[in-house]
């Protein structure tokens, strides 16, 4: 059995971070990433952007070059899932058959997309997006696609329906709430963003049921409504989420439910093991202390820098300010905290110009921001949040003054 000091699940965004930050740190010891998907550590944004849309080749969208893990001594055991945690023996076991040994173990597994339970859920021609074999094998077969149904209004689903507008596909949205992006946005983002997506020809429809996948031939043909109306549909995406990549760690014993369950430390309940990423339910404080997974770069790439301080001895508690963005159209979303919970709202600058900020409150306390074309208020936004600034909705909302000119002013009193 190879022995490995240091054995990372998952050669996602975490995962190569993780080995990274280690490095970086002058860690000496053996490294090893395991990792089901056949390809070295690559951006999984992109998966709905630059490269759906074909802008941008998978050699641009790698977190390093093929070169940098052996240059970095970092091990890749490449198509290997592992299926079994053995805490106790401290070692790992993948499907193939193959079993390592770790030190420690960092899982940082992510998730799979969440499918539909429907009749007809597994048709031909129903895809998730989530690798890059699922985007390759949707772009492999646009040429024959004249209309796409996509299922969800979150981001993922929003980004594929621009990216297919452009590409000269007729979009159907289906979303089950009654606003898109309402999980993660206020009402004013919401209409901003359906708005758009209406001008350039998605059909967006909001409050929607499905029922059932038809299929003609073996293959997806139209999706049914709750109504009793039929979408027809060449292609369906379904943009509704993920499930964490957990069983083997929470069959070896680890504590959790919607994730693993990780300390401030990123440490589980298991000796040895820590989790991040995706699959990390973790308490964060810009959530007022509740226990949450954040699906974002900015907290797989931070929790795995926090697994490598404690790991090198420098343990400094997971406490990053929580950020994101989206791409769609000529449209840069930037969002910087968690609107969560927020009681009271400010848009700053006017939505019709394209170029405005929301900023959300609570207690009277900045929260959130999410900037739409407005880079600026975006970084100067990100101290308000950490530092929880208590600014009246009427100076926050005067676009004469800069936000960072309430940073200071809040410095001075
Ligand atoms: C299409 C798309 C667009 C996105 N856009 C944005 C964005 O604009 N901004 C943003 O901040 N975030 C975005 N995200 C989210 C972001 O990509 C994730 O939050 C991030 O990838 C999480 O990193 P991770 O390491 O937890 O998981 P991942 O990057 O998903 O890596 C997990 C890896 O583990 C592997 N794995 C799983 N189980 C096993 C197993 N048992 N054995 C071995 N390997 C296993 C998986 O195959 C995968 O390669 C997007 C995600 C998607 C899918």
């Amino acid at each position: 059995m190879i022995h490995y000091d240091i054995l990372i699940v998952g050669a996602g965004h975490g995962g190569a971070q993780a080995a990274i930050a280690l490095r970086q740190q002058k860690f000496a010891g053996s490294i090893a990433i395991v990792g089901e998907e056949p390809e070295i550590p690559y951006e999984r944004p992109p998966l709905s952007k630059e490269y759906f849309a074909g802008e941008k080749e998978f050699e641009r969208i790698q977190i390093r070059p093929a070169a940098f893990w052996g240059e970095r001594n970092v091990e890749l055991l490449l198509s290997k899932r592992v299926v079994k945690v053995d805490a106790e023996a401290h070692s790992v076991s993948t499907e193939n058959g193959e079993t390592y040994s770790y030190g420690q173990l960092i899982w940082a597994t992510g998730g799979a997309p969440r499918m539909l339970t429907c009749p007809g859920a597994d048709l031909p021609g129903v895809h998730g997006v989530r690798t890059r074999a699922d985007v390759d094998a949707m772009m492999a077969k646009l040429d024959s696609v004249t209309q796409v149904v996509v299922i969800g209004g979150g981001y993922i689903g929003l980004e594929a329906a621009a990216v297919l507008t452009k590409l000269g596909k007729k979009v159907v949205l289906l979303e089950a709430l009654p606003r898109v992006l309402a999980r993660v946005a206020g009402e004013e983002l919401s209409r901003f963003y359906e708005a758009e997506h209406r001008a350039h020809g998605v059909d967006v429809r909001l409050g929607v049921g499905v029922t059932a996948l038809e299929g003609k031939s073996g293959h997806v043909s139209g999706v049914m409504l709750a109504d009793g109306s039929t979408v027809s549909a060449d292609m369906v995406i379904v943009g509704i989420g993920i499930i964490p990549a957990t069983q083997p760690l929470i069959a070896a014993g680890a504590d959790g439910g919607n994730g693993v369950n990780v300390d401030a430390y990123c440490r589980t309940s298991l000796p040895d093991v820590f989790a991040i990423g995706d699959c990390a339910a973790h308490t964060n404080a810009f959530a007022e202390g509740a226990t949450i997974r954040l699906e974002s770069v900015q907290n797989a790439n931070d929790q795995a820098n926090t697994v490598a301080r404690t790991i090198n001895g420098d343990p400094q508690p997971y406490h990053a300010v929580p950020w994101f963005w989206s791409n769609q159209y000529d449209l840069r979303l930037q969002t910087v905290g968690l609107s969560t919970g927020f009681d009271g709202h400010v848009v700053r600058g006017d939505p019709a110009t394209r170029s405005f900020s929301v900023i959300y409150l609570k207690n009277a306390k900045v929260i959130a921001l999410d900037c739409v074309n407005m880079v600026k208020d975006y970084v100067q936004g990100k101290a308000l949040v950490v530092n929880g600034l208590e600014i009246s909705p009427e100076r926050l909302a005067d676009t004469s003054v800069p936000l960072k000119d309430h940073i200071i002013a809040s410095d001075a009193a």
